[in-house]
């Protein structure tokens, strides 16, 4: 099948090098201590996360440092056919190690010793990315919560089709059995803190395609800011009123 047509567009109308459209949301749990909901083109997320509070389980306390608990689910309703197990799975215990990893690189897990942060993520709608969406999302809901970071994590994937590299791959893309990396990247310092592949590629386009992907955390990161900007305007205003 032909994902880039002769005059260079993709299936959704994207240049190779575009990313879909970014939304989000802050705040969208009342209930949760920061939450977020994280919109990539048509996939579409939401995090909630509470503390830092009391460990549950006292046997996990740690005394240098905050245990990090991070669940990923997908709704019954967030893929065309019924997702028949939300969570519990293979795939989705594998996606809360990799994000809960992930978060563990930005938060700054000294200053909260023998306390616990829960991090929800849950896919809403999936089409393509939703481990990128959910890093993304907890990202502005682990600020929204007040959370110490060294700095914002941001996640993007890019892949490789008629040889050509795709940056943020929609779910039709992704399932074309093409080669699918995702990045996690600390933007200010400049470290890669989640690289995985789900196929094999020659040494010289893995680099193009890393790099395509981790200009695409740079990108993410750059809304990111604008949003919490944005944000903390809104609340010195509600405060001034
Ligand atoms: N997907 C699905 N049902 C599932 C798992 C995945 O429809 O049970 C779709 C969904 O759109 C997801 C895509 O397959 O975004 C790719 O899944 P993958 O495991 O590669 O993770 P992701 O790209 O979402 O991080």
């Amino acid at each position: 099948m032909e994902y880039i047509s002769p005059e260079g567009l993709r299936l959704d109308g994207r240049r190779p090098m575009e990313m879909r459209q970014l939304r989000a949301q802050i705040g969208t749990v009342s209930k949760a201590d920061g939450s977020a909901v994280f919109e990539m083109g048509n996939t579409k997320v939401l995090a909630a996360v509470y503390g830092p509070r009391e460990v549950q389980n006292r046997s996990q306390q740690m005394n240098d440092q905050v245990l990090v608990h991070c669940q990923y689910s997908m709704a019954n309703f967030s893929t065309g056919d019924r997702k028949r197990k939300p969570r519990g799975d293979r795939r989705s215990t594998e996606i809360s190690l990799v994000i809960r990893q992930t978060m563990e690189a930005c938060i700054m897990r000294h200053l909260m010793p023998r306390s616990q942060i829960d991090i929800y993520v849950q896919v809403l709608q999936a089409d393509g990315g939703t481990r990128s969406a959910c890093i993304n999302a907890a990202t502005l809901a682990l600020a929204d919560a007040g959370i110490p970071m060294c700095d914002l994590v941001t996640s993007c994937s890019s892949g490789y089709l008629n040889s050509t590299p795709l940056l943020d791959l929609n779910y039709v893309e992704d399932s074309a059995g093409g080669p699918d990396v995702t990045v996690g990247l600390l933007p200010k310092l400049d470290k890669v803190t989640l690289l995985q592949m789900d196929a094999k590629l020659p040494i010289d386009i893995f680099e193009n395609v890393m790099q395509l992907a981790v200009e695409g955390c740079k990108a993410v990161a750059n809304y990111i800011r604008e949003i919490l900007q944005e944000n903390t305007k809104k609340l010195e205003y509600r405060r001034g009123q």
